[in-house]
């Protein structure tokens, strides 16, 4: 059995960040990260541009350097690999983590998919890009229904409804409009969302004004077909033609696993995970949370700029608690 002081779950950004922080204070850790190295960042689109500079996504003092202010995901996983690099992390990829049981003794008994830990502690930093939002429309199921974009080749010459109006939906709608694809935008409020990057937004607005990307404003996808949408829209229902749809709906942390650990989630539908902002321990003695797993379904909350400091917070509280 490995006996570790901390067992971090998730190998992304503030998965690594926690391994970095566990080390540096001198705690036996390990990472279960069910994919490869920074798997989140691994499965983004294959041209995205971070909205952060390169510096505000650095761990571990690693500088991180990109040709432009803000790095793309290549540059990002080259700079994680990067950081794995300068500290050997204990890190288990391709091993998910699967349970926690509490012992008497204030120990975790862990079981992942390849072994078994004792566990001190458990850091949860596993995101939130697994769990699509649906749609919850019928035809959802449907093969050309994706909800995870990756790269615009693919939908050249096709007619493909993008739904969303944030960063994920407007990066795609955009994309595909440029390869060539027919794009129909599905959007549920009045406009285009205000978080989408700054450079990015004129962008989107001036193809919507000009009428190379149509886009239903105030409308929801009501039913989906093997060639067509219907769409409810201020004017009423309009079914269009399609092949693809990009369900860019979001997503949503692991809420199965945060209960599976006891964790306590607020019952409204935000499901704000129960934690305490200093030491980022949760209800569960031992248990703490880090990086955007933290903001239940305002996953727009935290994110890697702003949750890098979650790993000093929760191994200053180790620390503390152990002397
Ligand atoms: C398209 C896009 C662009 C973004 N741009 C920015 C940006 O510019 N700046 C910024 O600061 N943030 C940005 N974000 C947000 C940021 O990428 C995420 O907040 C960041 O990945 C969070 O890091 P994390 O370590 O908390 O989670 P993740 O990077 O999601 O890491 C969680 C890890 O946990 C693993 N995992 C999950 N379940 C298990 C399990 N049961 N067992 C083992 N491993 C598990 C996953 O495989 C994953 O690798 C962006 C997000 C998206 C989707």
């Amino acid at each position: 059995m490995n006996e570790v002081e901390v067992l971090i779950i998730g190998g992304g950004p503030i998965g690594l960040a926690c391994g970095i922080a566990a080390q540096q204070a001198g705690l036996s850790y390990v990472i279960i990260e069910k994919g490869c190295l920074a798997n989140s960042l691994y499965n983004y689109p294959v041209n995205m541009t971070f909205f952060s500079t390169s510096e505000r996504l650095e761990i571990g003092g690693v500088p991180f350097m990109s040709l432009n202010p803000k790095p793309n995901r290549q540059e990002a996983l080259e700079y994680y690999r990067r950081v794995q690099e300068s500290y050997q992390l204990n890190i288990k990829l391709f091993e998910t983590f699967e349970k926690a049981e509490r012992l008497g003794d204030q120990r975790y008994a862990v079981i992942t998919s390849k072994d078994r830990y004792i566990a001190r502690n458990i850091i949860v930093a596993t995101g939130f890009y697994d769990i699509p939002v649906l749609m919850n429309v019928p035809g959802e199921e449907l093969p050309k229904v994706r909800h995870y974009y990756k790269d615009p080749h693919f939908y050249a010459y096709q007619k493909v409804l993008v739904v969303g109006a944030n960063n994920s939906a407007v990066d795609a709608a955009l994309e595909t409009w440029r390869k060539g694809a027919e794009v129909t935008m599905v959007i549920t409020g009045t406009e285009i969302g205000q978080r989408v990057k700054y450079w990015v937004r004129p962008d989107i607005v001036n193809r919507i004004n000009e009428g190379s990307i149509k886009a239903y404003f105030q409308s929801k996808v009501t039913a989906i077909s093997e060639h067509a949408v219907d769409i409810l829209t201020p004017d009423g229902l309009v079914t269009v033609q399609n092949d693809f749809v990009l369900a860019m709906t979001g997503y949503m942390p692991n809420f199965e696993l945060l209960k599976a650990l006891d964790i306590q989630l607020s019952d409204n539908e935000k499901r704000f995970p129960s934690f305490n902002h200093e030491t980022m321990q949760t209800n569960q003695p031992g248990i703490y949370l880090a990086g955007v797993v933290c903001g239940g379904m305002d996953t727009h909350t935290w994110f890697i700029e702003n949750s890098r400091e979650h790993a000093g917070k929760i191994m200053q509280n180790i620390v503390v608690s152990n002397k």
